[in-house]
């Protein structure tokens, strides 16, 4: 099951299902003056009692879970909102309705209001007026609502939402996870599970009805995966995941802000790939240098037409202004292929890899290409932003391109718009043409970054996203790897900066090999940097080129993985 990861690790434990107690209408309608005064004067207790509990829980939290604090503020507003007493007293008064029947009726028509706002924070909020509503309804009639008995170790808890209450009073020790139908980013669940450091995925969908109560599941918050009831395989797969986590996490405290030096004295630029400013806190958290990597994409997907400069500019924007002045590579649009866009109406295509999509799209539809530049141009105003292209297969398609950039240029030097008008300008080398003639695009562009993800399946020709033949999909073959030599040979000679920001960057097989071929950054998700630190404080370039050396010479991938994993060994200090 796929849901919005929001705290990062894994976890593996028995499933909780917490069902909210529904109180259900009764129907009931009041007779009398006396009545309607006596369910007012419970209203008003109830919500009395509601506010003094919250207060306790405040008292216990204080100083302790500021995130926590906070959302019971916003609890007490609720709770103390005239809004919601008058439309309750309304109802009790005018429609004769019994105090529980009013009630439920006033939450469920503000729950509804709350979640039809655009705004992302503000429609979460939902959550806390059901909250309050429950509290409410329980202290209406105590025999409502039960508190929450302790958790049995490693317990996962499934549920539609999280509400404060929920999490703030809940006997959290044992909870290894969480895992909601509801919810984004700023989901109760999801603060709550950040600031304990408890994995969580959240917005999972009707999905996550399938899980039964005591179901093994395994919870992966790092990339939003819920699996039920996994087989053994998985198990083990997952629990090596786990510590390899937990190491990452030790060795983060160490690293991060160890610089990414060799022991004989070279520094590598370690950066991250993102795909939105939100992910830039990541970045610097786990000691990552800037952005080698910001996929545009993100902000074209999961909408119904494309965004305007504006959007853009504010998308772009957003990331340089986290970005500390480090340097932040912004890729143009990199469609098609797997990543399809579904208002572009784009034709079914027979090889959709070889066929109509990024730069040839940009190059295709100039007016989509002016605008997406005219942004980050704007952006850069704002931080040390640097533009890349994507699937560059020869020199025409960069001076093309550099053409479209100068148009974008004018047209905001017309509008006297401010921008960086030294902004440096990279490709992707990620198709087997520009890896072959890098020598002669390094004489046309700032950098390089080479795409290992595409660069393979183009070399190999294995599609990266076929299950069948992922065995042939193989970075360590030697033909991707003269590829990867001679592109950073050339920039080399022909003194243009050289990085790679494909998986590749990662694999901690590859580090010394890649150091040894004269690297000089690599980017990866953030979660990575402190694992490939780890390995290039321990080597030294002198190593690496031996081990590049012999790497070369090699015929057969399984042999060169084998070798690379004994020299690790070798010199691996954990
Ligand atoms: C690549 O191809 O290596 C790359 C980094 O780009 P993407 O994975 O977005 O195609
Ligand atoms: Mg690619």
């Amino acid at each position: 099951m796929k849901g919005i990861g929001v705290s990062p690790g894994i976890s593996i434990g028995k499933a909780f299902i917490i069902k909210k107690n529904e109180a259900a209408l009764t129907g009931i309608l009041l007779e009398n003056e006396a009545a309607v005064l006596l369910e007012i004067e419970k209203f008003d207790t109830a919500v009395k009692i509601s506010v003094e509990e919250i207060e306790t829980i405040k008292t216990q939290l204080a100083g302790s879970d500021e995130g926590g604090l906070e959302m019971l503020d916003v609890q007490v507003e609720f709770l103390t909102d005239p809004q919601i007493r008058v439309d309750t007293v309304k109802k009790i008064r005018e429609d004769k309705r019994n105090v529980q029947d009013a009630l439920i009726e006033v939450i469920r028509d503000t729950v509804q209001l709350f979640k039809n706002l655009d705004d992302e924070y503000l429609s979460a909020r939902s959550a806390d007026v059901q909250d309050i509503g429950d509290r409410i309804l329980k202290n209406l009639n105590s025999s409502m609502g039960s508190d929450m008995q302790p958790f049995e170790p490693d317990t996962i808890i499934i549920a539609d939402d999280m509400t404060p209450s929920d999490t703030l009073t809940m006997d959290i020790k044992n909870v290894a996870g969480f895992a909601t139908q509801a919810g984004g980013r700023t989901a109760h669940a999801a603060i709550i599970a950040k600031s304990r450091g408890i994995p969580a995925v959240v917005g999972c969908g009707m999905d996550l009805k399938m899980v039964q109560q005591d179901d093994i599941i395994i919870l992966d918050g790092s990339n939003g995966l819920v699996i039920i009831n996994p087989g053994p395989e998985t198990v083990e797969e997952y629990k090596i995941k786990r510590q390899e986590f937990l190491k990452n996490s030790e060795l983060l405290k160490k690293l991060k802000n160890v610089p990414a030096i060799t022991i004989d004295g070279k520094q590598i630029k370690l950066t991250a790939n993102i795909s939105g400013g939100d992910d830039m806190d990541d970045v610097f958290n786990y000691g990552g240098e800037g952005v080698g990597l910001f996929r545009t994409e993100l902000l074209y997907m999961g909408r119904k037409s494309f965004p305007t400069e504006e959007e853009q500019f504010e998308f772009y924007k957003k990331a340089a202004l986290k970005s500390k002045h480090k340097p932040v590579i912004v890729r143009t649009l990199d469609i098609g292929g797997d990543k399809q866009l579904s208002y572009f109406g784009l034709p079914a295509e027979q090889n959709p890899f070889l066929g109509y999509r990024a730069i040839r799209i940009s190059l295709d539809r100039k007016d989509l290409f002016v605008t997406q530049l005219k942004a980050i141009l704007r952006a850069s105003v704002f931080g040390d932003l640097k533009i890349m292209f994507p699937m560059i297969s020869n020199v025409q398609e960069i001076r093309e391109a550099k053409e479209v950039l100068a148009v974008a240029k004018n047209e905001l030097l017309d509008r006297n718009t401010e921008f960086n008008k030294k902004i440096e300008i990279g490709i992707m080398i990620e198709i087997p043409s520009a890896a072959i003639t890098a020598d002669m695009l390094a004489r046309e562009v700032d950098f390089f970054s080479i795409g290992t993800n595409d660069l393979c399946q183009y070399t190999l020709a294995v599609d990266r996203m076929n299950e069948k033949i992922k065995d042939l999909y193989d970075p360590f073959h030697p033909a991707v790897l003269r590829l990867i030599r001679n592109t950073i040979e050339q920039a080399h000679k022909n003194n243009i900066h050289v990085g790679l920001c494909g998986e590749m960057a990662s694999d901690p097989l590859a580090t010394l090999l890649l150091i040894g071929m004269g690297l000089e950054e690599f980017s990866m998700s953030a979660v990575s940097i402190p694992f490939i630190k780890n390995i290039i404080t321990s080597s030294s370039v002198s190593m690496a080129k031996e081990t590049c050396r012999k790497v070369m010479e090699m015929e057969n991938s399984q042999d060169i993985r084998v070798f690379l994993k004994e020299e690790n060994n070798k010199m691996f200090k954990v």
